[in-house]
């Protein structure tokens, strides 16, 4: 199980290095046999150290010592909804959580990478940081999702391992950073309807 630990540690760095989490803000967690590992309370994702990474049961107890993640409510909600899950992270990238603060879901069809592999990115209603609320308002989206953000607060980005939630907190961040700089060029030409429409059908088809 260190292995786990340590994988956690590693996306951590590769998230601070890509400016995809700033400061302590932001959770990781893995799904194991043995029960979820998430970071801990407080921790810095960018230099984080095996102590920071609690082991809690299925419903959010800690098993291990130390603080877990004020937010383990999310993830627990979010492991019992989607069974396909086994990794989540939540952090507070500048774009997405930008999009966020201005309540403005990612839906515009602006590259064909994205209709594919998001087809879009909604914005769940905001709620206190860390409370039951959150996630009872934030956890519904990932039945059709595996990136959502969180009104005036950030985002999360959900995989079947660390690797996969990590490229699509990526790919979210790289999305909501071309909508900006392209609107300062002056304005994003859009795909057509029938575009979207086959752009659709060959992710059916790909997830098939
Ligand atoms: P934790 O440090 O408790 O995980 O909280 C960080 C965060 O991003 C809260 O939303
Ligand atoms: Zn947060």
């Amino acid at each position: 199980m260190e292995m786990r630990k340590e994988e956690i540690i590693e996306i951590g760095k590769r998230l601070y290095s890509k400016n995809l989490t700033v400061a302590t803000s932001g959770n990781i967690s893995v799904k194991t046999e043995k029960g979820i590992y998430i970071t801990a309370s407080g921790s810095s994702l960018g230099c984080l150290k095996k102590e920071d990474i609690i082991l809690i049961d299925k419903d959010g107890k800690e098993i291990s010592q130390g603080k877990a993640s004020s937010e383990k409510k999310l993830h627990v909600e979010i492991y019992k909804l989607r069974k396909d899950v086994n990794a989540i992270i939540h952090t507070h990238p500048v774009y997405l959580t930008s999009f966020a603060v201005c309540n403005k879901p990612l839906d515009e069809p602006i590259m064909s990478e994205n209709i594919l592999y998001f087809e879009d990115i909604p914005v769940a209603e905001y709620a206190m940081p860390s409370s039951a609320e959150l996630a009872e308002k934030t956890v519904k989206y990932f039945k059709k999702r595996d990136v959502v953000m969180m009104a005036n607060h950030g985002a999360i980005a959900v995989g079947s391992n660390l690797e996969q939630a990590f490229l699509k907190m990526e790919t979210a961040e790289y999305y909501a950073k071309v909508c900006v700089v392209t609107k300062n060029i002056g304005g994003c030409h859009y795909l057509s309807k029938k575009q979207v429409n086959e752009l659709l059908k060959l992710k059916k088809i790909k997830e098939s």
